[in-house]
């Protein structure tokens, strides 16, 4: 799939649910009103339409959410999705998880072809992990990760920068990425759904935590590449690597290769745009999938050049509606 700016497309996220069991106070409202069952693809549909994708030329499927692994019966999703691997269509199937159940899942991610994973932490302080998370366990995403090691899964956290509350952290963070062989990426907050609050007062640019971390770690560029929007420095004194992603002070779409479909079928050409293709009707009009792929050409060939977001003081409101659990990151 290639859109009119020439740009190949081969990357879909695939938000399995907008369900989750933390409420992180960047990400969701903490009274949340979650969609009904009814308007949610069943795990048939979405790997139906997961594989027409891959028909079409996807290489990597990353699963995210809301939080993937509590949406009941994901494995069989994975383990579908893991027979396109070794030759099938896929290069990467992968997944965003905040840890909370991964425990339980790492041995069978594994089995099912999953090598890599992202689970996000924004702190190491057990009490401020509750804060941020509204109701989250530290311990319980640390087993996780310990889990998902011994399993074989490599680790990337995925931590917020988030002003006036982990700047402090950032650095140990880093330190202890290295010990426990994981690479890093700081995100900036996307002014993404209603949070009932002003985000301006949470915006920290990734270039203030380089600024921070390079205070204690000696960081180079490098052209490491995942196939996503990471911007990746060596960090010499541990060995791994520290990513920045910038969607605000940094444009990174002229390069941009993926699209996302969320949990109701509807596919969004671009995460900073509200312009999206509904699937869910094509895919359950006809068994065949004629439809569809109509569908997704037609959407492909709307892709925009860029996204529009925009934080400044006096504009802390959401800049789209939907929240960042819908898309998933
Ligand atoms: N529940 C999973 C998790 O937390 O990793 C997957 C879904 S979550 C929406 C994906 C990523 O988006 C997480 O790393 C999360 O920290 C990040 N995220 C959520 N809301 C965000 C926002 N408004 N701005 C930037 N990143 C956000
Ligand atoms: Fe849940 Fe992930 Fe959003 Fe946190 S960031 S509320 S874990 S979906």
């Amino acid at each position: 799939m290639i859109d009119p700016l020439g740009r190949h497309i081969s990357y879909l996220r695939v938000s399995v649910t907008d369900r989750c069991d933390f409420r992180c106070t960047y990400c969701m409202a903490e009274d949340m009103t979650f969609l009904p069952k009814s308007d949610v693809l069943t795990l048939e549909e979405l790997e139906r339409l997961c594989s027409a994708f891959i028909a079409k030329g996807i290489r990597k499927i990353r699963l995210t959410g809301g939080e993937p692994l509590v949406r009941r019966g994901v494995n069989d999703l994975i383990k579908s999705l893991g027979k396109h691997l070794n030759g099938g269509g896929l290069d990467e199937l992968t997944l965003t998880t905040n840890g909370s159940q991964l425990e339980k899942h790492a041995d069978a991610l594994f089995d099912y072809g999953v090598r890599r994973l992202n689970v996000s932490i924004d702190t190491l302080d057990s009490d401020k992990f509750t804060e941020i998370t509204r109701g989250g366990k530290l311990a319980q995403v640390k087993a996780g990760l310990a889990a998902a090691s011994r399993a074989g899964l490599n680790i990337k956290i995925n931590t917020v920068a988030l002003k006036d509350f982990n700047e402090d952290q950032f650095s140990g963070l880093l330190g202890w990425c290295g010990e426990q062989g994981y690479d890093i990426t700081f995100i900036e907050t996307m002014p993404l759904g209603d949070i009932g609050g002003d985000r301006t007062t949470q915006y920290l640019p990734v270039t203030e935590v380089r600024h921070i971390l390079e205070k204690d770690w000696t960081l180079t560029d490098c052209d490491h590449n995942t196939g996503g929007p990471s911007r990746y420095t060596d960090v010499l004194e541990t060995g791994k690597r520290v990513g920045f992603i910038s969607p605000l002070s940094h444009n990174f779409c002229a390069t941009c290769n993926r699209v996302r479909v969320t949990c109701t079928g509807k596919l969004f050409m671009c995460l900073g745009q509200d312009d999206n293709a509904d699937l869910r009707a094509p895919l359950r009009a006809s068994e065949g999938d004629e439809a569809l792929n109509a569908a997704i050409e037609e959407a492909i060939g709307r892709k925009p050049k860029a996204h529009e977001f925009i934080i400044e003081p006096g504009n802390g409101g959401p800049a789209l509606s939907r929240h960042m659990s819908m898309t998933g990151g």
